[in-house]
């Protein structure tokens, strides 16, 4: 089986639920706490961990506490960590969710992820190269993944891009991504063409895969446009949806799935993980998933 490194981001997630939000000046008490692991780098290395597959977390912590809980996590998780960066004079990254009724309100400070950056990933290059597969999203430095893109490339792996927060990137980066993962609302900043998702789908065949939420996801094959259903569920709460998706296509690419099987894989997975509440804890187990799996 193909090893899976996931260069990325890693945040504790604190959650308050509350009946209203404060205004500006104001304090209201609040009903719910709870922290897990976040992070889309995170969420993603754990989803492909769940799912069987040997994962290897590239990423930086700070010098916290924090960082003992995140270390502890992914261990659990099964997820190696041994090329974890500690950064010295930052935190661990944190992200604030405050949720009213369904809405949420959120604000992440990156801390230590900006600190896996091109000196981190240089140090670490023989090890990353080790990995067939190399899944990356853009919660850290856009210069860092515009570096190792390229470096991945020339040495034939396989990259996957998850573009999300949506940033735009060179057409030459582009080109060299195996996989390009946007949701229905990123692809056209990633692109920063107006066109239609057809005419997009159409150039950038067999590696653009746009996830389309309840309508799963889009890709061009050559010849037609393909549309592969969602697994059909009562979504609890969506949050990492996204992330279980990447994660699991990844594992099913290093089964040797075809495209088609490996997008089932990921919308078998993503589905799962959102009839429970947070982006962590819906992540199906493989144990799960076989129960579906032709
Ligand atoms: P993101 O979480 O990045 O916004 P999407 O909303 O497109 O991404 O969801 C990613 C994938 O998760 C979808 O392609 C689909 O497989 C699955 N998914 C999302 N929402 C649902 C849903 N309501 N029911 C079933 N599957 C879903």
């Amino acid at each position: 089986m193909k090893k899976i490194a996931v260069v990325g981001s890693i945040n504790i997630d604190y959650f308050v639920e509350a009946n209203v939000l404060p205004e500006k000046g104001e304090t209201v008490l609040g009903n719910q706490f709870f922290m897990s692991l976040g992070g889309k780098g995170a969420n993603q290395a754990v989803a492909a961990s769940r799912l069987g597959a040997k994962v290897s977390f590239f990423g930086s912590i700070g010098s916290d506490e924090n960082s003992n809980y995140v270390k502890k996590m992914l261990q659990k998780e099964k997820v190696d960590i041994a090329h974890l960066n500690v950064a010295k004079d930052s935190h661990t990254g944190v992200a604030f969710i405050e949720i009213c009724q369904s809405e949420n309100r959120i604000v992440v400070i990156p801390g230590a992820n900006r600190e896996t950056n091109i000196s981190y990933i240089e140090r670490l290059l023989d090890e990353i190269l080790e990995h067939d597969i190399v899944v990356l999203q853009l919660e850290t430095p856009l210069e860092m993944i515009e570096h190792l893109v390229p470096k991945l490339f020339e040495k034939g792996k396989t990259i996957l891009l998850n573009p999300a927060p949506a940033l735009q990137i060179r057409k030459e980066i582009l080109d060299k991504v195996t996989y390009l993962i946007p949701n229905e609302h990123e692809y056209q900043i990633v692109m920063n063409e107006k066109g239609t998702m057809e005419k997009l789908l159409k150039k950038f065949s067999n590696k653009l895969l746009i996830t389309c939420g309840i309508n799963g996801v889009k890709f061009f094959d050559g010849n037609t446009l393909v549309q592969v259903p969602a697994h059909k569920v009562d979504a609890v709460d969506t949050t990492g949806a996204g992330d279980t998706f990447c994660g699991a296509f990844a594992v099913a690419l290093s089964e040797g799935k075809d495209l088609v099987d490996c997008i089932e894989f990921g919308n078998l997975a993503a589905g799962l993980s959102v009839k429970k509440k947070g982006a962590q804890s819906g992540m199906p187990f493989r144990e799960e998933i076989n129960l579906f799996v032709r």
